[in-house]
């Protein structure tokens, strides 16, 4: 929970605060722009949220900051939060909510089909949350998970023993020291299924992997996001762990694939035609080896 004590003083005055401990992840920027913003290395409140659509979003933030950061004073509606995760964002994609501290704030998503179809995937770990479990278990649990990278696997363990669900990690990135059930090797393509393709992409971490759902859906983890500021796909130099020229040459691999969704751990989910979305990413490589 916010601590009122540590309120910043870059909050505007009223119910909703952000308090010291925030890490400025941006998932509160994200899901309630019109009430946080990044006043700089922190969020904060520039603007109270006014009606019942931003007072629900603000408070979607509270259950989704991973440092329990923001406080709702007596605007808090818990439940209303709490049951607002997964969070649909189209079809039969959803957002987890509950971010991890461990995954450093990262988005993670469910993914939901009929079993005779393979059944649930969650795309890297959010918090285990009693509430959330129980509203996973609504939309028919978890069979398998992927895991896009080791920074953002946070509760993975606990998720797939609880519905008995099969992992997908890399080697690269330690998969055999987590128990992983499906260890992908190299760096060439691995179907799931006919809908479901694993693509390697070293750079941002060794074991790096993006997930393509029906030609349509691309699930990034930290290779790839789109930046409002730049308006266009973008990958995090500042960030990269391992290799940026792997990183380059792992975006070029996307340049095969058609997608119109990017759903990122960190960075900005996007949305564009698919011609659109290849000439971004071309726009992007360029960026990547002008910053090399
Ligand atoms: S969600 Fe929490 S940690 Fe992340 S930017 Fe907002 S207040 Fe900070």
């Amino acid at each position: 929970m916010a601590n009122a004590d540590l309120r910043l003083k870059e909050n505007v005055a009223g119910e909703f605060f952000v308090d010291e401990t925030c890490i400025d992840c941006d998932t509160c920027r994200q899901i309630a722009p019109k009430t946080f913003h990044d006043h700089g290395g922190q969020s904060s409140v520039y603007r109270q949220p006014k009606n019942p659509e931003e007072i629900k979003l603000a408070n979607m933030s509270v259950v989704a900051c991973p440092t329990g950061s923001i406080g709702a004073g007596k605007m808090l509606d818990a439940k209303a939060a709490i049951d607002s995760f997964p969070y649909k964002i189209t079809e039969n994609i959803y957002y987890c909510g509950y971010n991890s501290e461990q995954s450093f704030g990262a988005w993670s998503y469910l993914l939901t089909r009929p079993l005779e179809e393979g059944g649930n995937i969650l795309i890297d770990s959010p918090r285990f949350s009693s509430p959330l479990v129980k509203n996973i278990e609504k939309l028919g649990g978890i069979e398998k998970i992927f895991l896009s990278h080791k920074d953002d696997i946070a509760d993975h363990d606990s998720f797939a023993e609880k519905f008995g669900a099969e992992r997908f990690m890399h080697a690269d990135d330690g998969a055999k020291t987590y128990g992983i059930e499906n260890i992908i090797e190299g760096d060439g393509e691995f179907e799931i299924d006919d809908e479901l393709k694993i693509i390697p992409v070293s750079g941002h971490t060794k074991g790096s992997q993006v997930l393509l759902y029906k030609n349509k859906y691309l699930f990034t983890g930290d290779h790839l996001a789109w930046s409002p500021s730049r308006d266009s796909l973008i990958a995090f130099r500042g960030a990269c762990w391992y290799s940026w020229t792997e990183q380059i040459d792992s975006m070029e691999k996307l340049l095969d694939y058609e997608f119109e969704w990017v759903l990122p751990g960190h960075g900005r989910i996007a949305h564009r035609p698919k011609s659109e979305m290849k000439e971004h990413l071309i726009g992007c490589i360029k960026w990547m080896k002008k910053v090399a």
